[in-house]
């Protein structure tokens, strides 16, 4: 019986690395409120992502949650039904109606030719995902919100350190948002951050995550509590030293997978734009041609799952189809087709750095046969 391989495994730096970082916070006794491994990892971080500023969340939902009370969102907000669930969630949560809109066939991003099409007076913002890591076409977006005089908030949880066209993502729209949990590419343990471009906006952010305190007797507006706490933060400045080695890895994984999988009738990859750099590969999603391939993708996903290999179907359900959200008029299932197929043939498989060449292999094999 060969062991099970889930769709990721987080990357943790040595023990005995970490408990330094302990003993600091047991001595000084200070355990949260902008204390000073949260304030070295929001000004290491900034550096590494290449951005002007980072407020760190306790986690990405709450960053997402919290960026929208920023920037005061409200009424509709025009959205990807192709995402984790939070996107959405964070939308609901501030009483904002989410707007499905269809994304585009290929990397599975909110098509911006079909923006205009759902604006209405309602509407206040637009809330992109930039899935798998690839950007969303962020130029045309904020020529839309130029012209309607809306915000852009990214979820970019899955973009961390990628860059394009030499810069970072992160920088497009008014605020860009990440999740360092345990499955993603960079993880504190739970952990998130909203990355802004000037100074006034991050006091705002820093003031909306502690209650809303501006000073002691001074509460500037009904904040929330979502700031990182300082074992998070230390862990994080473990984690960036090792963040490279991890990605590298990553990377070797993915060429193992493109290399093999590319050959199989059936299986198409995931493409990238070609100014995409520093990669990170946080998912390897394949999706199934049904017809070409001649088993359909729940079979391939069930087959895998019985011989212990636990893809995801990222993502699938859509959002739009949840419960909460399916009575919603852009929700209607012919309005989404491109959503829906993705959706219908979509697995991410395994890729996390300690994944091996056997295991990867095994992997490999089972696809083909
Ligand atoms: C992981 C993820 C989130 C949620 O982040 P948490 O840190 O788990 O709260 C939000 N949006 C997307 C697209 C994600 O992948």
């Amino acid at each position: 019986m060969s062991k099970n391989i889930f769709v990721t495994q987080p990357a943790l730096p040595p023990l005995d690395e970490f408990i330094p970082y302990l003993e600091q916070i047991w001595e000084s006794k200070i355990l949260t409120n902008n204390g000073q491994f949260h304030r070295q990892l929001e000004g290491e971080l900034a550096e590494f992502l290449d951005v002007p500023y980072v407020s760190l969340f306790t986690n990405g939902t709450l960053a997402l949650f919290t960026a929208l009370q920023v920037l005061r969102i409200t009424g509709e907000v025009i959205t990807t039904p192709y995402s984790f669930v939070a996107t959405t969630n964070a939308l609901w949560w501030n009483n904002i109606k989410p707007v499905f809109v269809d994304v585009d066939p290929i990397y599975g991003n909110l098509d911006p030719n079909k923006i205009e099409e759902a604006i209405t007076p309602m509407t206040t913002a637009i809330l992109p995902v930039h899935v798998y890591g690839n950007p969303c076409d962020v130029q045309r977006i904020q020529e839309i919100a130029d012209t309607y005089g809306l915000k852009v908030i990214y979820d970019a949880a899955h973009t961390f350190g990628n860059k394009f066209k030499g810069h970072s993502i992160l920088n497009w729209g008014d605020l860009s948002t990440l999740s360092f949990h345990a499955t993603k590419p960079y993880n504190t343990m739970e952990g998130g951050a909203i990355v802004c471009q000037d100074d006034k906006t991050k006091q705002r952010i820093d003031y909306l995550k502690n209650f809303g305190f501006a000073d002691e007797v001074t509460v500037m507006a009904p904040g929330i509590n979502s700031k990182m706490n300082e074992m998070q933060a230390a862990l994080g400045l473990l984690q960036l030293k090792n963040h490279k080695k991890n990605i590298e890895k990553r990377q070797q994984i993915a060429k193992q997978y493109c290399d093999e999988l590319n050959e199989i009738y059936g299986i198409n990859l995931l493409e990238h734009p070609t100014e995409l750099g520093n990669y990170n590969n946080s998912y390897f999603p394949i999706f199934i041609d049904e017809k070409a391939y001649g088993k359909s993708r729940d079979e391939l996903y069930f087959y895998l799952k019985e011989k212990g290999i636990y893809g995801r179907r990222y993502f699938y359900p859509l959002i739009s189809d949840f419960p909460s959200y399916r009575g919603l008029e852009s929700a209607k299932s012919d309005k989404l087709p491109n959503a829906r197929k993705l959706a219908k043939e979509v697995i991410c498989l395994p890729i996390y750095p300690d994944l091996n060449k056997s295991d990867i292999n095994r992997i490999i094999e089972l696809i083909k046969a």
